[in-house]
C-alpha cells in the first residue's frame, strides 16, 4: 500500500486547490470519488520516483456552530491516524485566525511529519509575508502559491523524502480479497463468522496497515487474505467522517485487491454509492462478487432471490457478469457459498483464449452481425488477440477503430462473456488500427 499524504486546515484556505494541483498529471484517471459529495478527495501523486496517495480531508464542514470545532478537531485525529504525513494548509492572504491556531496545536502534539503550508502565496510581497506563520510552531514552512504551482516542488522534495516505503499487503501470494460495504451491511460479522470457526485457520498479519484489518484465512486447503475495511465506527462521532474515511479505505482495499467482495443490505437494496464502488471495481479491472447479506430479514416466496437478483440487474447493467449469492451472516447460512465463487473469479481473471480460438471467434460473430459501414467507410477487422491476462485485455485490429459504434463494442464483449466464461471480471478491449 502506498504511503498515505493528507491535506488538511480551515476551509477556504486552499485544500481542493493544492489536492488537485498535487494529483494534477493524473486528473484524467482519477474519477470523482466520495460518499460525502461527489467532489474528489482521494488520488494518487507522484514526485521523484515516489508514489503517494493524497486526501483531501476538506469533504464536510457542518454549519453549526457547536459541531464545527468537535467536526475539525475529529477531521485533524483522523487523518493523523489515516496518514503518513500531513500538509496543513494556511492562507496568507487572510493571516492567521483562532481555528489555524487551534489545529496547530492538536497537530504540533503528535508524532507525525506535519508541513506547514502557507498557500496563496502568488508573488514576492505576499511570500515576505509568510514568515507570520512561524508563530504557529513549527521548524519550516512551505510558501506556495496553488494556484499557479510555485513553491509546490520544495514542498513535494521535502515531503517524499521522508515518506515510508510502500507497504506490501502482507503475503502477496493469496488472493486478496476486500470486503467493502456501506457501513451496517455487515461486513464485520460476515468476516468474524468466516473467521471464528473451527475449519478456518486465523492468522492476524500484524503491521499491515493502519486502516483495514487484514487476515490471512484458510478454506478447505485454500488461503486468502481478508482485507476488512470495517472498524473505523467505534472512535468516530461525527457520522459525515464516518462516511468519508470509510469511503477512503473502500477506495483503497479496492486498488490492493483481486476480488472486490461488495456487501449490501438484503433489506435496504443496492443503492447510489454501491453502484459507484462496482464502477470503480470495473476501473480497476478487479474481480466482482455480489453478497446480499441479511437475507434471514426477507419474506420469502419461492422466487423471491431469483426475482431480488433481476431487479437489481436491471438496475445497474454491469451487474449482468457479477455472480450474486445471499447470506445470512448472522445465521451463518451459506457463508460459505462465496469462497467457490471466488475461486472461480480468480480462474476466470486469468484466462487465456488463444489466438486462433480468438479469430475463429471473430470471424463467427461478424457473420452474425456484419460490421457496419460507416460514414462512407466498410469497419472490417481482422485479428484479434488477448494480449493480457489476470486481468484480461483483449486487442482488435481494424481500419477506422474511431469509427466503431458502442453498441457494437457492446456486441463483441457481451459475445466475449458468451463464448469464453468471464463471470466476475470487467474485460478491457482495445481496438487499433491496422
Ligand atoms: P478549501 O476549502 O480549503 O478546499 O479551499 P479551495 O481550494 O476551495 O480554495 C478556496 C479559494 O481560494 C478558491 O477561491 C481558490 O481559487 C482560492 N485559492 C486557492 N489556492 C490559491 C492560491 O494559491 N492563490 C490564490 N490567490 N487563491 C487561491
Ligand atoms: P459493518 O458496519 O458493515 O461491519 O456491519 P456489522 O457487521 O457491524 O453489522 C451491522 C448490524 O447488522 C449488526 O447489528 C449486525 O448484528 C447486523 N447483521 C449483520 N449481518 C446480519 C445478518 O445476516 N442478518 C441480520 N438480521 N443482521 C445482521
Amino acid at each position: 500500500m502506498l504511503p498515505v499524504v493528507s491535506i488538511v486546515g480551515r476551509p477556504n484556505v486552499g485544500k481542493s486547490t493544492l489536492f488537485n494541483r498535487l494529483i494534477g498529471q493524473r486528473r484524467a484517471i482519477v474519477h470523482d470519488f466520495s460518499g460525502v459529495t461527489r467532489d474528489r478527495h482521494y488520488g494518487n501523486s507522484f514526485w521523484n520516483d515516489t508514489d503517494f496517495t493524497v486526501i483531501d480531508t476538506g469533504g464536510y464542514v457542518p454549519q453549526d456552530e457547536d459541531v464545527f470545532l468537535t467536526a475539525i478537531r475529529e477531521q485533524v485525529h483522523l487523518a493523523m491516524d489515516e496518514s503518513d504525513a500531513i500538509l496543513f494548509v494556511v492562507d496568507v492572504e487572510t493571516g492567521i485566525t483562532d481555528l489555524d491556531n487551534a489545529m496547530a496545536q492538536i497537530l504540533r502534539a503528535q508524532k507525525k511529519p506535519v508541513y506547514l503550508v502557507v498557500n496563496k502565496a502568488d508573488n514576492e510581497e505576499r511570500r515576505w509575508n509568510t514568515a507570520e506563520f512561524y508563530s504557529l510552531g513549527f521548524d519550516q514552512l512551505f510558501p506556495v502559491s496553488s494556484v499557479n504551482g510555485s513553491g509546490t516542488g520544495d514542498l513535494l522534495d521535502a515531503l517524499v523524502r521522508d515518506l515510508p516505503e510502500p507497504t506490501p499487503v502482507a503475503d502477496d501470494t493469496y488472493p486478496k480479497l476486500a470486503i467493502i460495504g456501506r457501513p451496517n451491511v455487515g461486513k464485520s460479522s460476515y468476516v468474524n463468522a468466516l473467521l471464528n470457526h473451527d475449519r478456518s485457520i486465523v492468522t492476524d498479519v500484524a503491521g499491515t496497515t493502519r486502516d483495514t484489518i487484514n487476515s490471512t484465512y484458510e478454506y478447505e486447503g485454500r488461503k486468502y487474505l481478508l482485507m476488512d475495511t470495517a472498524g473505523l465506527r467505534k472512535r468516530t462521532k461525527v457520522k459525515e467522517n464516518i462516511e468519508f474515511y470509510s469511503t477512503v479505505r473502500t477506495m483503497r482495499s479496492l486498488m490492493e485487491c483481486d476480488v472486490a467482495i461488495l456487501l449490501i443490505d438484503a433489506t435496504q437494496g443496492l443503492e447510489a454509492q454501491d453502484v459507484r464502488v462496482l464502477a470503480e471495481a470495473e476501473r480497476f479491472n478487479k474481480g466482482i462478487i455480489m453478497v446480499i447479506n441479511k437475507w434471514d430479514l426477507l419474506e420469502k416466496e419461492s422466487n423471491t432471490f431469483r426475482d431480488y437478483v433481476k431487479e437489481i440487474r436491471e438496475k445497474v447493467r454491469m451487474l449482468s457478469y457479477v455472480p450474486v449469492v445471499s447470506i445470512s451472516a448472522l445465521n451463518r447460512k451459506r457463508i460459505y457459498d462465496v469462497l467457490p465463487l471466488v475461486d472461480r473469479v480468480l480462474e476466470n481473471r486469468k484466462r487465456k483464449i488463444s489466438t486462433s480460438q480468438l479469430n475463429q471467434f471473430l470471424e463467427q460473430i461478424k457473420i452474425e452481425r456484419p460490421l457496419p459501414y460507416v460514414r462512407g467507410h466498410q469497419l472490417k477487422m481482422n485479428y484479434a488477440t488477448q494480449v493480457k491476462q489476470n486481468p484480461p485485455v483483449f486487442a482488435f485490429f481494424m481500419n477506422k477503430p474511431k469509427e466503431l459504434p458502442v453498441n457494437y463494442r457492446r456486441y463483441i464483449e457481451n459475445k466475449i462473456r458468451d463464448t469464453f466464461d468471464f463471470e466476475g471480471v470487467p474485460i478491457t478491449m482495445v481496438f487499433k488500427e491496422k
